[in-house]
């Protein structure tokens, strides 16, 4: 399931279309001050790649809600 699409209820694969219903890893670096990992469908994937970082989670603010509230959940499990 892709991260970014599943929270939009999007259906990532016929989304995608045959052949490219591919998810990738996705690791970000800059944009949450640590290293997080998503997992993006080809679409997303590309539209990150094109918009860079900031502009994407711009763009999918409950993506970024989402994955701050599992980063802070993952800092109390030491
Ligand atoms: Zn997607």
């Amino acid at each position: 399931m892709c991260d970014a699409c599943s929270i939009k209820n999007r259906n990532w694969s016929l989304h995608n279309g045959p052949g490219k219903s591919k998810l990738e890893n996705v690791r970000l670096f800059s944009y949450f001050g640590s290293e997080t990992r998503v997992r993006l469908c080809y679409l997303c994937s590309m539209q990150l790649f094109r918009l860079g970082e900031s502009n994407f989670f711009q763009s999918n603010p409950a993506l970024e809600k989402q994955i701050k509230q599992s980063n802070s959940v993952d800092s109390f499990d030491f």
